[in-house]
């Protein structure tokens, strides 16, 4: 575990050729385990209603000029078995808590793809739920699950979130998780309101405590119809920081390089993967809900179809001497 100190210096002493070494140290450890394999993750987004009014969050559910979609069952399966000819073994489900699916409409999505294809992983990331429902979904076959902690700090928590909403509680739902045997991914925004290094050391001691499989940190990127739209939004050099000592921590770690890192700078991606991220979620969801799953603004690879957007990040990650592989990419323990 690193100190607090070393993040500080990190995040505001070290010079250009210090963090250039940090960089590379990471990238050293993601290869002793991965190699220079990247895993790919189809993310397929399927609902854009939520029950919840997340402060930094563009579907939260008082953002009433955004036009709500879902996407029906079979369209769902669709796009995995589109995703699945174009050489992916993971589906993410992604949503807002959209309590218009109940537990055994998303046992049945699930088993049906596994049913499809039986050489692939499904990830949930669907919110919080009890531990009853999170166990129905193991039983159908999801094999991991995404819920970002966004800060593993109380008041910090109160900030980003809305009264009902508790940080005990997002903690309880991730040690279910992990109880019950998901391969698990917590998370959270870099540069996101009132965080400090305080906090963001509290984070890297709640995923130290935590074990989580997977760990997905991006920029925070305001959205226009938020109370934070006038936030700054983190940066580049913050976030690439963050994964590298991630990495440092755990060098199994699965650790994406996110969209949003691609959004704030157009070589993001790469430049994620350079610092110590192995997995790219590029999107499957139908191009025409694509903008309307806007969680910030000014999301890229809104308008490539599935089949392009693939050949794109495959041909970015040959240019920096990685390779795209087909694989489920599960967590090397
Ligand atoms: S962050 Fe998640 S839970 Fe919160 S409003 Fe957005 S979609 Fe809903």
């Amino acid at each position: 575990m690193i100190t607090k100190d070393e993040l500080e210096h990190y995040l505001y002493d070290a010079d250009e050729e210090q963090l250039e070494a940090l960089y590379s140290e990471a990238r050293e450890k993601t290869i002793k385990v991965y190699g220079k394999n990247i895993y790919i993750r189809g993310l397929i987004e399927f609902t854009n209603y939520c029950k919840n009014d997340c402060l930094y969050c563009g579907i939260r559910r008082s953002n009433s000029s955004l036009k709500r979609y879902r996407l029906e069952q079979s369209d769902i399966i669709d796009c995995a078995n589109e995703g699945y000819e174009l050489g992916y073994r993971t589906f993410v489900l992604q949503g807002g808590e959209d309590l218009s699916f109940s537990d055994q409409d998303i046992c049945d999505i699930v088993y049906n793809i596994k049913s499809l294809h039986n050489d692939v992983a499904v990830t949930l990331s669907i919110g919080e739920k009890e531990k009853t429902t999170y166990k129905a979904y193991f039983d159908a076959g999801a094999d991991r699950y995404l819920l970002r902690h966004e800060t593993a700090d109380e008041e910090h928590y109160a900030k980003l979130h809305p009264e009902e909403m508790s940080l005990t509680n997002r903690k309880r739902c991730l040690y279910d998780l992990r109880d019950i045997g998901f391969q698990v991914g917590c998370g959270f925004m870099v540069g996101s309101p009132y965080q400090n290094p305080d906090t963001l050391y509290q984070d890297l001691c709640f995923i130290d405590e935590l074990k989580p499989h997977m760990v997905g940190i991006g920029p925070f990127i305001s959205h226009k119809d938020t109370p934070f739209k006038d936030e700054a939004n983190g940066t580049l050099k913050s976030t690439r920081i963050l994964i590298a000592l991630l990495r440092l921590m755990n060098p199994r770690l699965l650790i994406p390089a996110t969209t949003s890192l691609a959004t704030i700078a157009p070589n993001g991606r790469e430049l994620g993967i350079l610092s110590g991220a192995n997995v790219v979620m590029p999107n499957l969801s139908p191009v025409r809900f694509r903008e309307l799953y806007a969680l910030y603004d000014g999301k890229v690879c809104m308008g490539e179809e599935a089949a392009q957007c693939i050949n794109c990040i495959r041909e970015r990650i040959s240019d920096i001497g990685y390779e795209v592989i087909v694989d489920r990419g599960d967590y090397k323990a």
